[in-house]
């Protein structure tokens, strides 16, 4: 018999992290795998998990050194620092979301440590991956919470209300990027009762954003446009095609109450959706969320985790929304987790063993070296 897999879930560190790697949920799935879990004391804290509820799912749970101690895989929601890893098997697995663009000294030091680093956010978009796809499940709760943000800044109601003293007209909200969180963000504003308009660079997204009863606004001049590169994500946009889509939002966005923007380009800034002179063109008490701000935002003059007001408007952005869904959050991340081991896992071996397709995709370390075409590129 092959010994048993130790994996370790540890309490996140990073400031404002309030999500956690596993559940109990997950905790016990991973347990009739035949996998040992060992929990820190207190990860499942600030997500509403006691260590009694793990406990009671099957998990050790007790001190970081002890969790650590001869562990095979960790656990993270964001990557611990390799420091923290003294105690884990050598060539022990690091499965989080690495943020492998933002910290590349932290990478390094995992190829130092000859860890094998697997950076979820790298998992390829294809059909059996997507349930481990921690980017589609966070963007998705953070597109409803953006919604709930912004509605909550605004000092008006989203519906269309007749009452006796009059009435209420509904809100007009625009969302501009129409990924995974885009669609739950129109879903939701139209569930609050707005009247919905949305656009993207991708053409693909027309039909999507018409079908969640939304009003499609798209650049229809400049030919030979698609928006669409590989995996489905956007590419950067030729300078006239930016040009048409500028003059087509500044007419759109004056009218506008509440603005979400989702904007994104893998392993670039965001780009920059709305300036300073057409927040100007907008009518005072209007909101814009944006969801980029962790990336460098899509609005000029957003900092992120401040409300900053321009010209009467207010620009709300948090450098971690899905923090602030803490629970559906880590529920969502930690079966994403669970369900890329358990697809990979060799039961003669007692353990995953991944294929090329992902593992390649994903596997930023191994044997002392940095080994990701993406950051070697
Ligand atoms: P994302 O977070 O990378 O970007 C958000 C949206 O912003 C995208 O729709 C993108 O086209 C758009 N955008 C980029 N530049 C823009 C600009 N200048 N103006 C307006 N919009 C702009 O995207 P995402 O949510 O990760 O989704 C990307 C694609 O991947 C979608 O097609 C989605 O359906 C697909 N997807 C596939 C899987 C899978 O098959 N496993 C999983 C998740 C998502």
């Amino acid at each position: 018999m092959a010994e048993r897999q130790k994996i370790a879930v540890l309490k996140e560190r990073a400031t404002g992290e309030t999500r956690v790697s596993a559940s109990p949920e997950t905790v016990k799935k991973l347990t009739a795998l035949g996998a040992l879990v060992a929990v820190e004391t207190g990860a499942g804290d600030t997500a509403s998990i006691s260590d009694a509820d793990y406990a009671a799912a099957g998990a050790e749970v007790g001190p970081l050194d002890s969790v650590l101690a001869g562990a095979d895989i960790v656990f993270g929601v964001q990557g611990p620092d390799a420091a923290l890893l003294g105690g884990v098997k050598p060539g022990a697995w690091i499965v989080a979301g690495l943020d492998p663009f933002g910290q590349r000294a932290r990478i390094d030091a995992y190829a130092a440590a000859g860890l094998e680093a697997l950076a979820m956010e790298f998992m390829p978009r294809i059909t059996r991956a997507q349930s481990m796809d921690i980017l589609s499940s966070q963007s998705n709760l953070a597109g409803y919470k953006a919604v709930i943000e912004a509605a909550g800044h605004y000092g008006r109601a989203f519906p269309m209300m007749m009452t006796a003293a009059g009435t209420v007209s509904a809100a007009k909200a625009f969302i501009m990027g129409v990924g995974v969180a885009g669609l739950q963000a129109i879903a939701t504003a139209r569930r609050l009762g707005a009247q919905v308009s949305a656009t993207d660079v991708r053409s693909a997204t027309k039909e999507q954003i018409q079908s969640l009863g939304a009003k499609p606004i798209f650049v229809e001049n400049v030919a030979g446009i698609e928006g669409e590169g590989s995996g489905g994500y956007a590419t950067e946009m030729s300078e006239e095609y930016q040009k048409a889509q500028a003059e087509l939002v500044s007419s759109h966005i004056a009218k506008q109450d509440i603005v979400i923007t989702t904007a994104l380009i893998p392993g670039r800034a965001a780009p920059r959706l709305i300036t300073d002179a057409q927040i100007a063109t907008m009518k005072p008490g209007s909101v814009i969320f944006d969801l980029a701000a962790p990336q460098g935002g899509n609005v000029e003059g957003c900092v992120a985790d401040q409300i900053v007001v321009r010209h009467g408007v207010k620009i709300v952005g948090y450098s971690n929304t899905p923090a602030l869904l803490p629970a559906d959050a880590s529920a969502l991340f930690s079966r994403n987790l669970f369900n890329f081991l358990s697809a990979f896992w060799d039961k003669e071996a007692g353990k995953p063993v991944l294929d090329e397709e992902i593992g390649d995709a994903i596997r930023l370390t191994k044997g002392g070296q940095v080994v990701n075409a993406r950051l070697l590129a």
